[in-house]
């Protein structure tokens, strides 16, 4: 997935062997209070050493976590219920509320909705029978438990329904394949749907557990080997989203069994499961849609399944519709049948390979394709109608880098036929009755052989684009690309692209185990969407974005609210948490640092190679792919690639490299580079760095590139006693920052001060990053950030640049929302002079290469923050023309932005703005009215544009969190955005998820431009009062460590500012 653009079970933490090991292992003791109880399949047999004397307090443990106790009456009628085999929630859903966490789903059957006499009749005859099998059963005197002859026999305690209490399911069953039958009514906004989930049993049970959530449950049907099918009851547990059937006897390993659920549900009204989605065409008709999104939980939202992305399995999949509806989902579409109630039924062909419920998808709406063949694959986009002509652009990239990944992977689009993984089908060997279901006819065989690759653009969509196999989903602006879109545009949707379809082999082939591993989805993404466009499309300059990217993942990496790459997960929230910059930045950054590292161009390359085709449709961890690189790896500098990766994968944070140099001897030293508030927490963490250098005599080739390998505290390498100055981590290719010490920076300062051109412009760019860093460390005085920015005016890359005034404008917005007005007069000064003659320098014509409109809107957009009245007249200017012309006339479109923003600020140009939005069809270009529309500081229309993106009719609620990013960055908007999500907290998380991207966006936003101690408690305050509802997540720890920074380096650094500005 994209998303950009938006405790306490063990078993995470375990490494791989003691994972699949544990699969075979008898499963917890404390979750099998229950196990004797369920009603399958007719009347059961007792077994005294299950049913009669769990403790108490074991009971207890279960019970709490329905926070459902039972009354007395309900235990009694309970407990006989329970010896006559029947369940519980059968028997008493008439008592619970709809608030319990414990639900009965099956339809009800002896004794529910009883009239009073039938009650009394049933409670009675219950009774005596209980009464007798009791007597009959405890005949001995005592019952033998594990520790003999306990207690002697009394009232049996009733055993807690739901039989697990873990968040992730057990191991016990497999499932192999899933028949979906979807029924959505787009008039209704609902569906009813059945799921037919084929399973074998991996070792002895008497239970099954899967995933649902929000379905209701009617029937259900299950069927052991060749037995009959037979009704069962499903017991649900709503905190975890986890259904069960229970069994009276064991199901043996070995067996083949069918369970079969009737269900029906909402269409969801957020982005994720089974979502309704509405636009309005270009003739102003509202139209209707429903798409799904299930990475990562919500696969259960449509339908029962074992929700883990290790439970592959195929998926065959039928949808009926009204005719003038169309459908798509993974796999090509094998027939369609009319129906008797003027619908028909779409149906998929079956999976040609086993795959996570989180890869699932389908879509009903109206939907035009454009198509092209590619090797052999019919590559299509798909948009709404009337935006056909935006997706040329989109089916051409696609189109090469899908010949691109073919090459690189040296396997062929993972999907495309049906019988190429005959391994992955049949993993668990089963016999010819499983096979026959698989391969249902020798038409499917055939029609598999050609496959297509679909990528569509959906008008509702909260990521930025999710990998799907086979139906890669999209927002509209990260695949529409207009006719007139500047090329920066085309660098978004390229690159989104890129990141999906790599996914089809990282993610959709080889897989994470668990969710702690996303960063081998995610990080491998990231990397290769940049990897891959530096090859297929070089006019989009992506080196620059690559570069950003790292810099800002060293930033979040470097609190102390940070995890390691690969870390524990063990609740909803910290799946939804995973998907950050750590997996997917950092996770990028360090297969470049590696790839960088290995000796021969092609190591990697190999390394995964042999990764993807050793793992094909299994899953794995991140040991996995280390061993693998490992094996290919021959070069003696490193050994063990596993060795050094290790380090980076499994501490959170990085390393601080310090360079000390006497004559001919430079010392190394590592520590962790922590930013802490209390200047008291330390940690011993030691990397495994390929430390890169270049020296004043070689230092713009990569020839010129020395590696030393760092893996100790400190380490010792010479040069020769000529060299003026080193400079490391050559292009910031490595995951570290560099403190060169005075002597180390003023060489370097002097250096650039006499001629830019000796370092290449990602060292530029990587030193200016870094002494900022270091400066926000508290390890440099801000006077020798001063010093080394000196040489700035006569700097003309863009990354050096950009980055430079991304950090100054970090200053400039805190020291304004702290209402330090001198010292803001002064900043604009200073920004304004050491940029200024390149300000001046740049057109607002059309400009062709991607880098220097880059650097254009970078500037352009400072300068016309900070009022440069040069810059504002010129795009007031460029606003009157486009109004004039009825919006025919064209604004460059990396000036766009700053064109908005500008006419956002005056009181006449606000309204025709809105306007504008409110018929602009191009989403890409919406988008930027949008955030001009936000950037206002006028408050009345503040606080009208975050009801309106909350409320999702004007401005659809997908663009909230974007909304409140640009109101943040204000001085008139950043309170009333505080005091928004203050209010409107519950709405939000309603809309997204607690821990998702869009709600770490809304918090960093809103709090990161707080200094004071005032707002510190505020923000505590706050977030310490959501309890579940939100106060333990990630970017809470994350936005009052940054509060607690920046005060810091506030008080430590106003006088400095004072003095040198
Ligand atoms: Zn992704």
């Amino acid at each position: 997935m994209d998303p950009f653009d938006s405790n306490s079970t063990e078993r995470a933490n375990l490494p791989r062997n003691m994972i699949e090991n544990s699969m075979f292992e008898e499963e917890p003791d404390v979750v099998d209070l229950a196990k004797d109880s369920a009603a399958f399949p007719t009347f059961p047999a007792l077994d005294p050493d299950e049913v009669a004397y769990e403790p108490r307090s074991s009971r207890l443990l279960v019970r709490g976590l329905g926070e459902n106790d039972m009354d007395e009456d309900e235990e009694d009628c309970e407990s006989s219920a329970r010896l006559l085999g029947m369940s519980f929630m059968n028997r008493s859903s008439a008592h619970r509320s709809n608030s319990s966490p414990y639900t009965r789903q099956a339809p009800p059957r002896s004794c529910s909705r009883p009239s009073a006499r039938t009650m009394v009749v049933c409670v009675l005859f219950l009774v005596i029978v209980a009464s007798m099998t009791m007597v009959l059963y405890f005949l001995p005197g005592c019952t033998f438990t594990k520790t003999g002859c306990r207690k002697e026999n009394k009232t049996t305690p009733i055993e807690p329904p739901f039989p697990w209490s873990q968040f992730r399911l057990p191991h016990s069953i497999r499932p192999l394949s899933y028949d979906l039958t979807l029924n959505p009514d787009l008039d209704n906004m609902n569906f009813t749907g059945s799921t037919v989930i084929k399973m074998v049993v991996l070792h002895n049970t008497k239970r099954i557990v899967l995933h649902s959530a929000n379905l209701n449950i009617s029937k259900a049907t299950f069927k052991l080997d060749d037995g009959e099918a037979s009704d069962v009851t499903v017991l649900e547990y709503k905190p975890r989203q986890q259904i069960a059937l229970n069994f009276s006897e064991e199901l043996k390993a070995g067996q083949y069994c069918v369970l079969t659920l009737d269900y029906s549900a909402n269409l969801s009204h957020t982005y994720d499961g089974f979502y309704n989605s509405s636009y309005t065409d270009k003739d102003g008709n509202k139209r209707v849609l429903a798409a799904t999104q299930f990475e990562p939980l919500s696969a259960r939202k449509a339908f029962p399944c074992f929700d883990e992305p290790a439970f592959k399995a195929t998926f065959l999949i039928k949808i009926n519709r009204k005719p003038d509806y169309m459908t798509l989902s993974n796999m090509p579409k094998a027939k369609t049948t009319p129906l008797n109630n003027g619908l028909v039924q779409d149906e998929f062909e079956m999976t040609s390979v086993n795959m996570s419920t989180y890869l699932v998808a389908f879509i009903v709406g109206n939907f035009t394709p454009v198509s092209k063949n590619v090797s052999e694959i019919l590559v299509s986009v798909y948009s709404v109608p009337e935006k056909k002509e935006h997706t040329d652009y989109a089916l051409d990239a696609a189109s090469k880098l899908l010949d691109f990944y073919n090459d690189f992977f040296e396997i062929n689009f993972p999907l495309k036929k049906l019988g190429e993984y005959p391994l992955a089908l049949a993993c668990f060997n089963p016999p010819m009755i499983v096979l026959s279901c698989l391969l249902p006819s020798l038409h499917t065989l055939i029609c598999s052989l050609s496959f297509l690759s679909d990528l569509i653009a959906i008008p509702d969509f909260l990521a930025g684009a999710m990998e799907n196999w086979g139906l890669i989903t999209f927002r509209e602006t990260s695949l529409l690309v207009g006719k007139q879109s500047s090329p920066l545009e085309k660098q978004v949707v390229a690159s989104v692209i890129a990141h999906e379809l790599a996914h089809q082999w990282f993610g959709n082939l080889v897989t994470m185990s668990w969710w702690n591993d996303l960063w081998l989805n995610e990080g491998f993404a990231t990397y290769m969407q940049y990897m891959s466009l530096q090859t297929v499309l070089p006019q989009l300059d992506i080196g620059n974005l690559f570069l950003a990217v790292r810099f800002r993942a060293l930033d979040k990496d470097a609190l102390n609210s940070s995890h390691a790459v690969s870390t524990a997960v063990n609740s909803p929230e910290q799946v939804e948490e995973m998907f950050d910059s750590v997996s997917y930045e950092k996770g990028a950054s360090i297969l470049l640092m590696l790839n960088a590292s290995l000796s021969g161009d092609q190591q990697f390359r190999k390394g995964i190679i042999q990764y993807l085709k050793q793992f094909s449709g299994l899953n794995t961890d991140t040991n996995d792919l280390w061993n693998s690189l490992t094996q290919i790896e021959v070069s003696t500098q490193h050994q063990n690639v596993s060795e050094m990766m290790s380090s980076w994968t499994s501490q959170k944070g990085f390393p601080l490299v310090t360079v000390s140099r006497k004559g001919d001897q430079v010392t190394l030293t590592q520590e962790h580079f922590l930013l802490t508030s209390d200047n008291a927490t330390h940690t011993s963490s030691l990397w495994n760095i390929p430390v890169t250098y270049v020296s004043d005599n070689c230092s713009l080739a990569p020839e010129c590139r020395q590696l030393f390998t760092l893996k100790t505290k400190s380490g010792t390498f010479k040069v020769p006693e000529s060299v003026k100055w080193l400079k490391l981590n050559y292009r910031n290719t490595g995951f570290y920052i560099v403190h060169y010490g005075d002597d180390g920076w003023a060489a370097l300062r002097d250096a650039l001060a006499n001629d830019v051109s000796v370092l290449t412009h990602e060292d530029r760019a990587s030193l200016i990053h870094n002494i900022f860093a270091l400066s926000r460390l508290g390890r440099v005085s801000f006077r020798h950030v001063l010093n080394l920015l000196n040489y700035i005016s006569n700097e003309t890359e863009t990354s050096p640049v950009t980055e430079a005034l991304l950090q100054l404008n970090k200053i400039y917005q805190l020291l304004d929302k702290r209402q330090e007005y001198s010292l803001v007069a002064r900043m604009k000064t200073y920004i304004l002079h050491h940029f200024g003659s390149l300000m001046d320098k740049q057109t607002w014509e059309e400009q062709e290469s991607v880098s220097k409109q880059e650097l254009r809107s970078a500037l352009l957009e400072t300068a016309c923050g900070l009022d440069d009245e040069n810059c504002t007249q010129q795009a007031k200017a460029l606003f009157k023309q486009y109004v004039d012309s009825n919006a025919t006339s064209r604004i460059p479109g990396d000036l766009q932005q700053v064109v908005f923003n500008v006419a956002a600020q005056s009181a006449e140009d606000w309204p025709t703005l809105l306007n504008l939005y409110g018929h602009a069809t191009y989403d890409a270009e919406k988008r930027k009215m949008l955030r001009g529309l936000a950037s206002t500081q006028d408050a009345r229309k503040i606080v009208w544009i975050l009801k309106a993106g909350l409320k999702g009719n004007l401005i659809q609620t997908q663009e909230l969190p974007l909304v409140i990013s640009t109101v943040c960055k204000g001085f008139a908007g950043y309170l009333f955005a505080w005091d928004f999500i203050q209010e409107n907290w519950d709405r939000l998380i309603e809309k997204f998820p607690v821990g998702s991207f869009a709600i770490q966006t809304i918090i960093n936003s809103a709090t990161s431009q707080f200094s004071t101690q005032a707002h510190l408690d505020q923000v505590q305050g706050f977030f310490s009062s959501l309890k579940e509802r939100g106060s333990q997540m990630r970017s809470v720890q994350e936005a009052l460590e940054t509060i607690r920074l920046n005060k810091r380096w506030m008080e430590k650094n106003l006088r400095t500012l004072q003095k040198w500005l």
